[in-house]
């Protein structure tokens, strides 16, 4: 079973694929606005309402478990 989950806000949202999140902690040190947290060896999105889109956070994972990432239309 797939374990995608998704956080979102009024204005962004992002999904991670948690079966493919090893905890690397890279997107949390490359996100300017301290979206992401560290629970239980996976990431969580607990601020997504600061997210600034600069995708900086899916360029970086290295299982690219980031899978979509973006503001509404
Ligand atoms: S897109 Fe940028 S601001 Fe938004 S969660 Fe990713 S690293 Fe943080």
């Amino acid at each position: 079973m797939v374990n995608i989950k998704k956080w979102e806000d009024q204005d962004h949202w992002v999904e991670i694929d948690l079966d493919r999140c090893i905890g690397a902690e890279d997107c949390i040190i490359a996100c300017p606005v301290e979206v992401y947290k560290l629970v239980n060896g996976k990431i969580i999105a607990e601020n997504i309402g600061e997210c600034t889109d600069c995708m900086a956070c899916q360029d970086v994972c290295p299982t690219n478990a980031i899978l979509d990432h973006s503001a509404w239309e």
